[in-house]
């Protein structure tokens, strides 16, 4: 998407202070470049028919004036050919024609140009926000950041478009209008401008106004949307039913849409007002100008055709100030919505390669060296120094109390963040040297929230690998057959082709038969080193036996890493590496750590006397 004129402009300050008529201009440039490399014949067929818009009034006008003239003249007996008459009529029919079908013809070319803008629009937004770092998603300034950068930015900036065409179109017809005008009655230009200026300055306030208001709404409208999904949602109704949330829940989305509304009944009672005013002043002062003309035309000064034009003219110069303004209040409106999609992809990933990524083919040793991290604003560092080795080949497991670092650990290891401090190797070499795509191709993994993809069975294993699974049947069930899936799905009532998850009415699973679903996927990555968060969270006891084993199959020849809190799954494990308060505090086999007796020791012992089975 084109950005460069936009960045000269400067972020959004979110009350639209800054926007002024140069940054509206480069805003302009922005949207109408846009347009055109989005479609440049719409962009010139819209373009040619504002300037014959913009002309046409004037057109008008003056086929009245040498009409009435004309009709004079042979009325008067000053001719007797009819020719100037058929002209004037032949003239003003074939203008009146372009008047006709102009307007239809640009809302053809703009509702096109509007479909096509959207398309582009949503679709870089969303390619944009696939480039960002997880830290994005989950900070609530970005969230609100998102969420204005989608809030119909898309209609936004094709609006933003049609306003700077009809600013051009009106500001023609005004010029011209303006111009016939002044030749029969040379105060018009005197008096419109005093009167249309303060207009201007209204409605340009009016629109800051309402920009104002909701960009503050942002954050309030999740809100909303937050109760109507606790209202709503299929996960979240049970709850809410039983605990009958639904009136307090009602009653906060009232609230915040009630003062919505109150908000917006003041700013359109301003807006109505205001347009009242310069309406009713404006037909005053064309009307006194309406009275000298006549008088004029008593005189022998004017002609009655200035007369008439001059009421036509009048008329249509009205609506013309009326829609400039109009325009380009408007036009402040939307570009300030068109600054908050700039402000989103002006946003960088900070997770990015290296300028010369290191190739990498498979990750064997991985070693951490004093890690430090702190989440975005968080107060506290989540890791304090973490050191630890995992060798090649090695199935390290990794356990310690809730909260205690052992997934932030993961995405540091998975570089969906990046350290403050220390650094993190595989094979001795910093993963800040290498390309993320590479880094991430190459770790199998499940993850505590696992997908639960609405798709079919066969594309929910494929997506472990799409770009070569969804076109590889065999692989994909040979990924099933690994997992232990293949007899569940070939059970389905279309087999690979099941369409699974209900959200879309498809066909519903166990959490356990997803969580094998997960596995499948991870078996159907090409990958060198393996990552298990909670891999038998949503597991009974007998499944995670049966899931176990297919772990070692998973994990040969891998360099593995597997967090869990239940000691059967740990088990497995060849050495295992205790975290507490964010660092690495004990590691060893589970005799040894057994033997220390030190925290691991500790917690195992609760953990069987849990089980009815005390050692000690
Ligand atoms: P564990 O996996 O050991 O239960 P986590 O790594 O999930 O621990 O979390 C460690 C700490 O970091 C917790 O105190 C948690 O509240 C905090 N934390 C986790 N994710 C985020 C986040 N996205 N933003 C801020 N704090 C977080």
């Amino acid at each position: 998407m084109s950005r460069a004129p936009i960045n000269a402009v400067g972020a959004n300050d979110g009350n639209g202070s800054r926007m002024d008529f140069r940054s509206l201009w480069a805003y302009t440039v922005w949207t109408v470049a846009l347009a055109w490399s989005t479609r440049a014949s719409l962009t010139v067929a819209i373009g040619l028919l504002a300037l014959v818009r913009g002309v046409v009034p004037a057109g008008l006008a003056l086929f009245a004036r040498g009409l009435v003239n004309a009709t004079v003249a042979l009325t008067a007996g000053e001719t007797t050919s009819l020719r100037p008459i058929v002209m004037w009529l032949a003239l003003g029919c074939m203008v009146s024609l372009i008047d006709a079908m102009a307007p239809a013809a640009t809302q053809l070319c703009h509702r096109r140009l509007v479909d096509e803008l959207n398309l582009r629009i949503t679709s870089d937004v969303l390619v944009h926000a696939a480039t960002l770092d997880l830290e994005f998603f989950e900070s609530p300034k970005h969230q609100d950041i998102l969420e204005r950068a989608r809030q119909d930015t898309a209609a936004r900036a094709t609006h933003f478009l049609h306003n700077a065409i009809e600013i051009g179109t009106n500001g023609l017809q005004l010029a011209s209008l303006v111009g016939i005008l002044a030749v029969i009655e040379p105060l018009v230009p005197l008096l419109v401008a005093p009167f249309a200026l303060p207009y201007v300055v209204f409605k340009w306030r009016l629109a800051a106004q309402r920009y104002r208001e909701v960009h503050e709404r942002t954050a309030k409208l999740r809100w909303t949307a937050y109760f109507v999904n606790l209202l709503t949602d299929r996960d979240a109704v049970a709850e809410s039913k039983m605990l009958d949330l639904a009136p307090q829940l009602v009653l906060r989305f009232r609230e915040l849409m009630e003062s919505f509304r109150d908000r917006d009944r003041l700013l359109h009672r301003r807006e109505f007002f205001g347009s009242w005013l310069f309406g009713a002043a404006m037909t005053l002062v064309f009307f006194g100008l309406f009275f000298r003309v006549v008088q004029r035309v008593v005189a022998g000064v004017l002609t009655l055709g200035d007369v008439a034009v001059f009421g036509a003219v009048s008329s249509r110069l009205r609506q013309s100030v009326d829609l400039a303004i109009l325009s380009i209040s408007s036009a402040r409106e939307n570009a300030l919505h068109i600054a908050n999609l700039i402000e989103f992809l002006a946003l960088e990933p900070k997770v990015v390669d290296a300028p010369e990524p290191r190739p990498l083919d498979h990750v064997g040793s991985i070693e951490f060296e004093d890690v430090w991290f702190t989440y975005p604003g968080a107060e506290q560092a989540t890791l304090r120094g973490v050191t630890m080795q995992i060798a090649r080949g090695e199935i390290a497991g990794l356990v310690g109390e809730n909260g205690s670092g052992k997934t932030t650990l993961v995405k540091l290891l998975c570089r969906l963040y990046d350290p403050d401090r220390g650094a993190i190797r595989f094979d001795g070499v910093d993963i800040r040297e290498l390309a993320v795509d590479q880094l991430r191709s190459q770790v199998a993994f499940i993850f505590q929230h696992y997908g639960r993809y609405e798709a079919s069975a066969a594309d929910n294993i494929a997506y472990g690998d799409w770009r070569k699974l969804l076109t590889d049947r065999s692989r994909v069930e040979e990924a099933a057959r690994q997992a232990g899936i293949a007899r569940i799905i070939e059970e389905m009532p279309d087999g690979y082709d099941t369409f699974i998850g209900r959200r879309f009415g498809g066909y519903d699973l166990s959490g356990g038969r997803w969580q094998y679903l997960a596995l499948g996927r991870a078996f159907a990555r090409d990958a060198s080193l393996l990552v298990l968060d909670e891999p038998t969270a949503s597991l009974d006891a007998a499944a995670e036996f049966e899931l176990f084993s297919r772990f070692r199959d998973l994990a040969r020849g891998h360099t593995t890493l597997l967090i869990s809190h239940r000691f059967s799954t740990i088990g497995m494990a060849d050495r295992i590496l205790v975290m507490g308060e964010g660092r690495i505090v004990e590691s060893g086999t589970h005799e040894e750590l057994l033997a220390s007796d030190g925290g691991y020791a500790a917690l195992y012992r609760l953990h069987r006397r849990q089980m009815g089975d005390p050692l000690d």
